[in-house]
């Protein structure tokens, strides 16, 4: 059974204390969880989680509850990978007898949710594992354990999720890949939905970039306007060069950038990058009219490396395209993916050597703006 189903349906469910299947189709192998809000947990909602998956049941929580619950990382050192994260585990303090029955851990589970609840309130170790995630949720970091937290929220509960991965029944001793899971997802009538889509949803409904300034900034090739942008949640400052009057935005001229020091500030004639920049810029002053977004990397990711690793071209992430976009509807210029063509299209054919202008993929990822286009996507 090939099922996915809409962010809007799961959060429901999940606000009805139903389970769902949280699939990580990014992950390699694809496999997926069990997840549901913390704030509903039950004993038979944790016997069934506990039955169909590994029974490493854990709880992601954001930053501030882990802080006021006095939940320490599990070990002294954060060294990435699956489990970076994990708080110590804890059972409740009150209401509870060996901690790890099904009913145990689901008290323990409604604790960690309780917004009102102490770090009183848990003893140390225990039997369920918290799970620190970011603020932003898969916004910062696209995981299932990310997921789990903001589903919750989106449920309108509090950001606190339940997991824990699906064994195969096929394959003894592994987890359930991608079409095992959808058959458990129909066969136990469950929703099924997929971190990329949870990510896509969030960013159409959420993503924001605040206008933080703007001056004149004179060059060789004319005087542009800088305008940069502070990014949620990632925040990246990222700039727009605009040249004469934008207007209502019809046939602008539009160039995407993304950011490569070593091609652009330093000038390595590794990639391309500087000519891109420079070409960009060039047919913007000619014209006298059009706009420059120079995008940059989230401040929490390592610095780019020092040689372009794409020759053509530092690559576009995902996630870019909705920042694109949602500068381009700040600026009040058409998204040319949305049906309008730019001058800038019709101009990749004249590139030197074959450059062409970088694309935003913004119809699967598109954010939200008091002048946003009507999406095509979900
Ligand atoms: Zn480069």
């Amino acid at each position: 059974m090939d099922r996915v189903d809409g962010v809007s349906l799961v959060a429901s469910d999940i606000a009805a204390g139903k389970p769902v299947v949280v699939l990580e189709d990014a992950a390699d192998p694809a496999v997926g969880s069990v997840v549901c809000a913390a704030g509903t947990a039950t004993a038979p909602l944790i016997a069934f989680t506990i039955r169909h998956t590994t029974g490493f049941v854990q709880v992601p929580l954001i930053q501030a509850h882990c802080d006021r619950l006095n939940l320490p990382p599990m070990s002294g050192g954060d060294h990435g990978g699956p489990c970076a994260g994990q708080r110590v585990s804890v059972d409740a303090r009150d209401g509870v007898t060996t901690g790890i029955s099904a009913s145990d851990r689901a008290r323990t589970i409604r604790v960690l949710a309780d917004p009102h609840a102490t770090a009183d309130a848990l003893a140390r170790p225990g039997h369920v594992v918290p799970l620190c995630v970011p603020d932003g949720g898969v916004l910062r970091r696209p995981g299932r354990c990310e997921a789990a937290a903001d589903l919750a929220a989106l449920a309108g509960l509090p950001p606190a999720g339940v997991l824990s991965d699906v064994v195969s029944t096929e394959d003894r001793g592994e987890l359930a890949r991608r079409d095992e899971l959808r058959a458990f997802a129909g066969r136990h009538d469950m929703r099924l939905v997929t971190v990329t889509d949870l990510v896509r949803y969030r960013r159409r409904t959420e993503a924001r970039l605040i206008r933080s300034t703007e001056e004149a900034v004179p060059t060789q090739l004319g005087t542009f306007r800088a305008i940069s942008y502070d990014s949620w949640p990632d925040g990246s400052r990222h700039v727009a060069l605009t040249m004469g009057n934008l207007g209502d935005g019809q046939h602008v001229s539009v160039w995407l950038h993304h950011e490569c020091p070593a091609g652009t500030v330093l000038g390595t004639l590794g990639c391309l990058c500087r000519q891109r920049l420079d070409a960009g810029l060039t047919a913007i002053a000619t014209k006298g009219r059009g706009a420059l977004r120079y995008l940059r990397r989230p401040t929490d990711e390592p610095d780019p490396p020092l040689t372009c690793p794409n020759r053509k071209g530092c690559q576009t992430e995902p996630r870019d395209g909705a920042t694109a976009a949602l500068i381009l509807a700040d600026l009040g210029i058409p998204d040319p993916l949305v049906g309008r063509r730019t001058v800038a299209e019709e101009e990749d054919t004249s590139w030197p050597h074959g450059i062409r202008p970088h694309r935003s993929t913004i119809s699967t990822w598109l954010g939200s703006g008091r002048r946003w286009p009507r999406s095509r996507a979900e």
